[in-house]
């Protein structure tokens, strides 16, 4: 099952290239008083609302794909988990170029663990991306999202897969510099998530696709999630060794080489195998 946020809050099933407007389910999710707590109520409620998906799909009003606009998927994240230097040949990059090491000792995820990005930096992939310090240089990195769809703490990696409710396409945004990651990639617009979820039981192997970004139509990053160098449910029982997963929470699970600046007015690509694709723009303007 494919499912978006779209057009400002409205609820979508995309199939056969159109979105489906089911967004009376959203009246489904148990109602819950304040304070409310730290996941998506959605995410959450989704095993249970996929019937009633489908039989609102059969009378939703429908939408060609290109004529809606994506909100992020995912609507209230409790963290965004980032995965640093986790393809090999991306480590090798970031030794090799000071303009993206910035003096700091590049080891291994294992040394470094995993860093937070704030809720206030996730857009949808029809939003801009807003750069600001035109002085610096701000990165693109293309990476595979995972979505958890259950609570977990001290997880196993045998028993990982079965904490995913799905996978979408993520930006992780990067300014350059020496300032820590939870700061540097924490700018608003600096993470993107889209353009819709795709539930875990349609990915047969999320550690064997190919993902690609260009900036302007020219190639930029181009590999495989079978070179993540802790794949995708090392990094769960990693994450959550230190972190409670809470039902939202999104992984970003690494970037692969050819990471590189971007400019005001530039259209980035980014694309997952079997899970989407979408264009977004960087703005015109710097912030
Ligand atoms: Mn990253």
């Amino acid at each position: 099952m494919r499912i978006c946020r779209f057009n400002g809050g409205r609820l979508g099933l995309v199939q056969g290239g159109k979105v489906i407007d089911v967004t009376p389910v959203l009246g489904l999710i148990p109602a819950q008083n304040y304070p409310l707590p730290q996941k998506d109520l959605l995410i959450e409620a989704l095993p249970h609302l996929r019937g009633a998906i489908e039989a609102e799909a059969k009378k939703g009003a429908s939408h060609a794909i290109t004529s809606v606009k994506f909100d992020s998927p995912v609507a209230n994240p409790g963290k965004i988990i980032g995965a640093p230097i986790n393809y090999k040949a991306h480590v090798e990059e970031s030794k090799a170029d000071a303009n993206i090491g910035h003096g700091r000792n590049i080891t291994s995820i294992g040394d470094w663990g995993m860093f937070l990005k704030a809720g206030t930096s996730l857009i949808g992939c029809s939003d801009d991306i807003v750069l600001r310090f035109p002085e610096r240089r701000n990165d693109h990195e293309v990476e595979l999202g995972v979505v958890i769809g259950k609570q977990g703490n001290q997880i196993k990696a045998a028993d990982a897969m079965e904490y995913i409710a799905g996978y979408c396409v993520t930006l992780d945004m990067t300014l350059r510099g020496p300032e820590f990651q939870c700061f540097r990639k924490s700018i608003d617009s600096y993470s993107v998530a889209g353009p819709w979820l795709v539930t875990a039981d349609e990915v047969k192997d999320p550690n064997k696709l190919d993902l690609w970004l260009t900036v302007n139509g020219e190639s930029r990053q181009q590999s495989n999630t079978s070179f993540l160098v802790y794949d995708i449910a090392r990094l769960i029982e990693f994450a959550s060794s230190f972190y409670t997963l809470m039902p939202g929470d999104i992984i970003m699970t690494g970037t692969p080489e050819g990471v590189g600046p971007v400019k005001p007015g530039d259209l980035i690509e980014a694309c997952v195998e079997s899970i989407g694709q979408f264009s977004i723009r960087v703005a015109p303007a710097y912030a």
